[in-house]
């Protein structure tokens, strides 16, 4: 249920409708959009519908939300949802945010070197997993704590900030403390438990679709997540398994407009896992703008032929680095700044 208050509503009538939705047991989430101030009432459905909300002064009208995913639908808050991912660097903007850097994070050394390039590119947000999903448990799983360290490192060094990958819900406190922005993969998206504990938290998150996940089931993902209290979420679109063979999974560009009209949290998207080629992460990355993306996240990397994983899709720094050039372009023709 939402509560639509009118927009002259005083602080003490919202105050009052928030202590009497707690006393009912149930749990009000509050939006101050620019017009108006609407409260989202969380909890069992036959509670909600059995109270008379709309009596409270200062209510204009109390409202079913009719979709399964509250708190992140666009019937929950009109506006475009702008998260602060630290240091004023904001996404749902007009401006587009770009994040890259390694798959994994190798070492000390290349990391700073990625960073410092991709910098240089324009990027604001340094990539890299320091625990990494692999399909195998044969393949190199990730530097660990070490990893955590390095990324700290070139922060440090650059004014970069900092995404990294959380699969594991015992692992939160640790990461918080080097990470920025705390990624959740596409095998994690429906870690329940884990987007549960990371609804505590106060640090953004960046919720990546599941390979196999409709958007329906991507967006009640999310709305673990905020329905936790913690509103900072970025979606992530970054392909879907398909019968198409011709590329890693198939770019949904369609989810990017699909999400923005049912949801108000921004939408990225991973040209380099939805490929998996570095010559089709380009063009990609340049259909995702035009669709309305709020930003990419990009795989690169010195030296594709070594990397420790995904070096097949990652981009060199220099062909990275002209690729920005290409996008500020397509930016600017759908009004938006790189
Ligand atoms: C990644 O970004 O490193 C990654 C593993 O991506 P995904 O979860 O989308 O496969
Ligand atoms: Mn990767």
């Amino acid at each position: 249920m939402i509560i639509v208050l009118r927009p002259d509503a005083t602080e003490e009538q919202i105050q009052h409708i928030v202590d009497k939705v707690q006393k009912l047991g149930l749990r009000p989430m509050i939006s101050k959009g620019v017009e108006r101030t609407i409260i989202g009432v969380i909890g069992e459905e036959d509670v909600i519908q059995a109270q008379p909300l709309e009596i409270y002064p200062g209510v204009e009208k109390v409202m079913p939300i009719l979709k399964p995913y509250k708190l992140v639908s666009r019937d929950f808050k009109k506006e475009d949802s702008i998260i602060d991912l630290g240091g004023g660097v904001k996404v749902g903007g007009k401006k587009l945010i770009v994040m890259a850097g390694p798959c994994s994070v190798e070492s000390e050394n290349l990391l700073l070197d990625i960073a410092k390039k991709v910098k240089e590119a324009g990027a604001l947000v340094l990539r890299g997993g320091a625990f990494k999903p692999r399909t195998s448990p044969y393949s190199f799983q990730g530097l660990g704590e070490e990893g955590l360290k390095y990324l700290a490192k070139a922060k440090e060094e650059t004014g970069l900030l900092i995404i990294t990958e959380i699969m594991d819900v015992r692992e939160i406190g640790r990461i918080e403390k080097y990470a920025d922005i705390l990624q959740v993969g596409a095998r994690n998206m429906q870690n329940f438990d884990l987007l549960k504990e990371l609804g505590h938290i106060r640090k953004p998150i960046l919720l990546k679709r599941g390979m196999a996940n409709t958007v329906k089931e991507f967006l009640m993902s999310a709305e673990y997540i905020l329905s936790g209290g913690n509103f900072s979420v970025v979606l992530c679109e970054r392909g879907i398994r398909t019968f198409e063979e011709s590329t890693r999974f198939t770019l949904d560009i369609s989810a990017i407009p699909v999400i923005k009209n049912l949801s108000h949290l921004p939408v990225m998207v991973d040209p380099s896992h939805a490929t998996g080629k570095w010559g089709l992460v380009g063009p990609c990355a340049k259909a995702a703008i035009a669709a309305g993306a709020d930003g990419l996240i990009i795989e690169v990397h010195p030296n594709p032929e070594e990397a420790f994983s995904d070096g097949e899709q990652s981009l060199l720094p220099e062909r990275f680095s002209a690729l920005m050039g290409e996008l500020r372009k397509v930016a600017k023709s759908v009004d938006r700044e790189m």
